[in-house]
C-alpha cells in the first residue's frame, strides 16, 4: 500500500480504479502478502519444523484456501462445513486438525471417515462420544485433549480463550484424569496436547507462561505426546505502530521447551496469515454534519466488517486520494445500517473528505468476510485477489435476488 502521486495503490493497482471498475464495497486481497506471511512464519520457526495448520475460520474463501494449500499448509477446522471446504481446497486429511467445544456426533463421524490427523477434544463428554463412535465403527481414532492453561493472553477479553472462566479446553485436574482414562482406551489413541489461549496476541509473555504450564502438565501426566498443538493467536500490527509479537523469542522458547522431548509442534495461525492481506474499498455516500463531529457515511457497514462493532477493534482508514487540506471537525466513519453500533472509528484530525470519495479500511483479511452477514438484506461484497499483475474475482458480489 503506497501513495503514488497522492493516489493510493495496492500491489500496483490504483484503488480509485478498482472502486470504479468493480463498484464498492470490495474486499481486495494481495496474494503477495499471504505468501509473504507464510514465508515469514516458516522462517521464524525453521528450527522447529512445525506443522502449520491454517485456522480456516479466519477466512474461508475457497480460492484463498487453495493458495494457502499451495504453500503446503494444513488446516485447523471448527465445523463440518469448514472441514469440507478445507478438503475441497485440496488440503490433505492427514494435515487437518478439528477443534471446538461442541462437535456433534455427525461431525465426529464425518471427521473419522475422512481420516483426519487429530480430533482435539475439549471435554470428557466429547471424548466418550468419540470413543462410542470409534467402537461402533471398530476403528481406532487419533485424538488430542485441549488444555485450558489458565493463562491470560493480554488481549481483548472477547477474544481471550485460555483463562479458567472461558469455555475452552479442560483444566489441569481433568486433563490428568482424561490422560489416565485414555491410557486404557481400546479405540482412542491419545496423540496430542493442544492449547490456544486467544487471538491478536502481541505480547510474548503469555506464550512463555503457557509453555511453562504445558511443560509442567506433561511431566505430571507421565505420558509421551506425539504432538503438541500450540494453537494460533499471533497478533498483527493493526495500528502500524510497530507493536509486533516477538516471534523470534517465541521460537527460541519453544526450542528450549522441546529439549528432551521428541514431539512435533503444530501451530494454528489464522489472523497472522491473512489479516493484513486484504483491504475493504468503500465509497462515501454522504457526509452529514453533526454537533461536534461530522459523520462520514460509507457504503460498507457492520454486516461487511463486524470487528469494530463486535470487539471495539480498530482498523486504519486511508483516503484513496491524499490531499493537504484538513477537515474542520472530527470525522466519525459509519455504515448505513440501522444500529448505533454500526460505526467504525472516530478520527480527530483527518484530511477533508468529499461525498463519492473512495476510502480504504486496512487489514481486513481475517474475520472480515468470514463474519459477514446479510443484515438489513444487504448483499455481501465482491472479493477480488491480486495475483501478480492480474486480478481474479474470487467471489462475486451477492445479488439481492439471491436473498429473496
Ligand atoms: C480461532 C482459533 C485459532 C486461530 O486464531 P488466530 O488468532 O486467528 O490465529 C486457532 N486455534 C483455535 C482452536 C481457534 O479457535
Amino acid at each position: 500500500m503506497i501513495y503514488k502521486k497522492n493516489n493510493l495503490r495496492i500491489d500496483g493497482f490504483d484503488v480509485g480504479y478498482l472502486g470504479r471498475k468493480y463498484k464498492t464495497p470490495i474486499y481486495c486481497y494481495s496474494l503477495k502478502k499471504i505468501n509473504n506471511n507464510i514465508r515469514n512464519l516458516k522462517t521464524y520457526f525453521k528450527k522447529i519444523n512445525p506443522l502449520i495448520c491454517y485456522a480456516v475460520k479466519a477466512n474461508t474463501n475457497l480460492r484463498i484456501l487453495k493458495e494457502i494449500k499451495n504453500n503446503n499448509l494444513g488446516a485447523d477446522v471448527v465445523s463440518k462445513g469448514e472441514l469440507m471446504k478445507a478438503l475441497k481446497a485440496g488440503i490433505k486429511p492427514q494435515n487437518i486438525v478439528f477443534s471446538g467445544v461442541g462437535k456433534t456426533s455427525e461431525e465426529i463421524k464425518f471427521a473419522i471417515n475422512k481420516k483426519i490427523l487429530l480430533i482435539n477434544a475439549e471435554s470428557k463428554s466429547e471424548i466418550l462420544e468419540i470413543e462410542k463412535i470409534a467402537r461402533s465403527k471398530k476403528k481406532s481414532v487419533n485424538i488430542g485433549i485441549r488444555l485450558n492453561p489458565n493463562t491470560d493472553a493480554k488481549t481483548l477479553s472477547q477474544i481471550s480463550t485460555g483463562k479458567k472462566e472461558n469455555k475452552f479446553g479442560v483444566d489441569q485436574k481433568i486433563f490428568l484424569q482424561l490422560v489416565e482414562y485414555l491410557k486404557k482406551s481400546k479405540y482412542l489413541n491419545l496423540k496430542c496436547l493442544s492449547v490456544h489461549i486467544g487471538s491478536q496476541i502481541l505480547e510474548y509473555k503469555p506464550y512463555e507462561n503457557m509453555l511453562k504450564v504445558v511443560d509442567r502438565i506433561i511431566k505430571k501426566s507421565n505420558y509421551k505426546f506425539e504432538y503438541i498443538d500450540l494453537g494460533g493467536g499471533m497478533g498483527i500490527d493493526y495500528n502500524h505502530n510497530n507493536s509486533k509479537l516477538d516471534l523470534q523469542k517465541y521460537s527460541k522458547n519453544i526450542q528450549k521447551f522441546l529439549k528432551k522431548k521428541s514431539c512435533k509442534i503444530i501451530f494454528e495461525p489464522g489472523r497472522y496469515i491473512v489479516g493484513n492481506s486484504a483491504i475493504l474499498i468503500t465509497k462515501i455516500i454522504y457526509i452529514k454534519e453533526g454537533y461536534n463531529k461530522d459523520f462520514v457515511i460509507l457504503d460498507a457497514a457492520m454486516n461487511d466488517l463486524i470487528r469494530p462493532a463486535l470487539y471495539g477493534a480498530h482498523h486504519r482508514f486511508l483516503p484513496s486520494k491524499k490531499t493537504k487540506k484538513l477537515a474542520k471537525k472530527a470525522y466519525e466513519f459509519v455504515g448505513p445500517i440501522c444500529e448505533s453500533t454500526d460505526t467504525f472509528t472516530v478520527i480527530k484530525k483527518y484530511q477533508k473528505l468529499n461525498e463519492k470519495d473512495f476510502l480504504v479500511i486496512c487489514d481486513v483479511g481475517a474475520y472480515g468476510t468470514s463474519l459477514a452477514s446479510n443484515y438489513n438484506v444487504r448483499p455481501k461484497p465482491i472479493e477480488i485477489l491480486i495475483k501478480g499483475s492480474k486480478i481474479q474475482i474470487i467471489n462475486k458480489r451477492q445479488k439481492i435476488s439471491e436473498l429473496m
